[in-house]
């Protein structure tokens, strides 16, 4: 159906109604299709758009995958039971403290989403992860945005000060999305401690496995003290299963319970083989190790051309790095995808465009080829 027929058809569908969906229309201009680049040779393309993981999926995955599929005419509802077990032992939590979806898309999705029906408030540090705030605009939520610091770094004494009685989630991306930047664990934690019970603060953690601390840096034992955090986790990053959709939300029983009930997917909406693969790579400490390793080996192979050619960029903790733009041509991107790169910017990201880490080869090629289009 060509793009305008289509944006017809679904202004006037029962989807648009205002008594099916609370945004109604105004979803169709407030937010364009996530846009997914289904390029032409797409397979040749190096992929630093994306923020994957270009070493997955584990080896010890596929086989668990494999294994998995003569198990696929059964619902996945006990495996999923296990993989709770799994990810609870490591925390002494129990297993009525996680959600498991299909990737923590659906995390953010579902609260922006109740957000938006209750006409509440997001809090959010910005430029940070849209998902949350788009889905809860979409549904009627108002989001206020507290500007990151010059260095690109959340504020947190600038969200305190943002706290209001308006406020209903404070969304927190740990390290962001896109700066790459993380704040300090302590910091947070006493952050966190601060917030009144009735507000509830999500901490999006889908990079922390790159992190200074790794996953020890996780909010996660703060879950059984505090009733209103939510804790979103991924498969996606550092476990390399973007593409098998599994993640997890964290969170007192109550509220695994309350987004239980609201999610679409009645915990369903991951597979047999996401959690298969799940169970098989969380435990894989040496596959985790080496991404994370030779994650920082391309994070190398970034800085040492940009602080030759003196363009900024923040230090990453995660597996992308968000650099200056001022210094390259205005139609980089272009070019660089014409050498056969994809790399991005979002929209309201004005002066940064964002990479991913690729293999080491492949970042030797990112700065081989976006080289030309430095202005000097
Ligand atoms: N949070 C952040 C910060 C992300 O960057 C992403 C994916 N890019 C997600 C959540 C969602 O990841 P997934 O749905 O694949 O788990």
């Amino acid at each position: 159906m060509a793009e305008l027929s289509r944006r017809k058809w679904l202004q006037n569908s029962l989807l648009a109604s205002s008594a099916f969906i609370v945004g109604g229309s105004k979803m169709l201009d407030a937010h364009p299709q996530p846009s997914f680049p289904m390029h032409p040779g797409e397979s040749e393309l190096i992929r630093l758009n994306w923020n994957e993981n270009p070493y997955g999926p584990s080896a010890k995955a596929i086989q668990a995958v494999n294994d998995a599929v003569v198990k696929a005419n059964r619902y996945p509802d006990r495996m999923v039971g296990e993989l709770k077990e799994l990810l609870a032992s490591d925390y002494s939590l129990t297993k009525n403290h996680f959600l498991i979806t299909a990737g923590s898309t659906e995390i953010l999705s579902l609260l922006g989403q109740q957000v938006g029906l209750m006409q509440g408030e997001i809090l959010t540090p910005y430029p940070s992860f849209p998902t949350m705030l788009r889905f809860g605009e979409t549904c009627g939520a108002s989001i206020r945005k507290v500007n990151l610091t010059k260095d690109h770094r959340i504020d947190l004494k600038a969200v305190q000060a943002a706290l209001s009685e308006e406020t209903s989630l404070i969304f927190i991306c740990n390290p962001n999305n896109p700066t790459s930047t993380e704040v300090d664990k302590q910091e947070l934690m006493s952050f966190c401690k601060n917030v009144p019970e009735n507000v509830l603060v999500c901490v999006d953690e889908a990079y922390i496995e790159y992190s200074q601390n790794g996953v020890k840096g996780s909010m996660a034992p703060l879950v059984k003290e505090l009733p209103n955090l939510i804790i979103c986790r991924t498969f996606s990053k550092a476990y390399g299963l973007a593409g098998l959709r599994i993640g997890y939300a964290i969170s007192n029983p109550d509220n695994i319970i309350a987004m239980a009930i609201r999610h679409p997917g009645w915990e369903l909406s991951t597979g047999i083989a996401p959690v298969a693969a799940a169970m098989a790579c969380y435990n894989d400490v040496d596959f985790l190790k080496s991404c994370v390793s030779k994650n920082e080996e391309g994070r190398q192979i970034v800085y040492n051309s940009m602080d030759q050619w003196e363009i900024k960029y923040s230090r990453s903790s995660t597996n992308f790095i968000y650099v200056e733009s001022a210094r390259f041509s205005k139609d980089v991107i272009t070019k660089m995808r014409e050498n056969g790169i994809l790399i991005t910017k979002w929209p309201d990201m004005k002066d940064h465009l964002r990479i991913s880490i690729g293999r080491p080869e492949e970042m030797n090629s990112f700065v081989e080829k976006i080289e030309q289009y430095v202005i000097s």
